[in-house]
């Protein structure tokens, strides 16, 4: 299955990722892990992305398409794959059509996480990364992070630089611009199917998988 994530920051697209794609068993791939990943190696992708990730500003398109299309064609993601955090503008969604066009191929399905700003803030806020195995948790709403220290496999948790208040407010304003406009691509190509994303994780989830069928 090829498989779109969107919704804005803070809906769940990364928690509810890492389990869809392994009930699909296809390959996850996060644009912003894929940019946190270079810039933490120092690559000239990841000093060029890091400029706009701190303004909490969208990586020019671009850029953006060209790290894309290079992942698509690794051969994990030649039968199926699920995006999370791409596309997240119009011309970057009309690229990944004409890219999967050419391969003779088109998305399935584009899964929408509705979550309201206030719960999306209140969820940006508390977000916590494990700088070892890459889980997310949320410092209110997962008790065992109250040390520090991942439940999964021990190492340290981190708080991202861009979810400091006034990051998260750039990162708002950026998506109510361009990327709220693909539920009206998607929705016009009868792809999207929308979910309610509030409550426990595993009803999320839940909700999603039945919503695939
Ligand atoms: P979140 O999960 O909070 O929405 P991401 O990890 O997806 O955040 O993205 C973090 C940052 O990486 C974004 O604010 C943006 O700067 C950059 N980024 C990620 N994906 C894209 C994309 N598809 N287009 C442009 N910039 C992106
Ligand atoms: P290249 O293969 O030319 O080095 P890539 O964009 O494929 O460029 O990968 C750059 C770096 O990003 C890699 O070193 C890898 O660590 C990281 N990376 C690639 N794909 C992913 C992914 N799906 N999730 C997280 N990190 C990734
Ligand atoms: P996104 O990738 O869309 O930016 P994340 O998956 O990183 O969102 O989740 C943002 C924050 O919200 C994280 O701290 C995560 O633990 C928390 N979170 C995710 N799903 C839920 C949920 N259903 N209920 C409460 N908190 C959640």
């Amino acid at each position: 299955m090829r498989l779109v994530l969107v919704g804005p920051p803070g809906a769940g697209k990364g928690t509810q990722a890492e389990f869809i794609a392994a009930h699909l068993s296809v390959p996850k791939i996060s644009t912003g892990d894929i940019f946190r990943a270079n810039v933490s190696q120092g690559t000239p992708l990841g000093v060029e992305a890091k400029r706009y990730m701190d303004a909490g500003k969208l990586v020019p398109d671009e850029v953006t398409i060209n790290m894309v299309r290079g992942r698509l064609a690794e051969p994990d993601a030649a039968e199926g794959f699920l995006l999370d955090g791409f596309p997240r503008t119009t011309p970057q969604a009309a690229a990944l059509d004409k890219l999967l066009a050419d391969l003779g191929t088109a998305l399935d399905v584009v899964l929408e996480l509705v979550v309201d700003d206030d719960e999306v803030i209140r969820r940006l806020s508390g977000r916590r990364t494990c700088r070892g195995c890459g889980k997310i948790w949320h410092v209110e709403f997962d008790a065992t992070t109250r040390d520090g220290i991942c439940d999964r496999c021990g190492a340290e948790l981190f708080q991202r630089d861009d979810d400091k208040p006034e990051t998260i407010a750039a990162r708002l304003r950026e998506y109510a611009e361009k990327t709220a406009p693909l539920v009206d691509y998607y929705g016009a190509q009868g792809k999207l199917v929308g979910i309610d994303a509030t409550g426990p994780v595993e009803d999320v989830t839940v909700r999603a998988i039945d919503a695939l069928r």
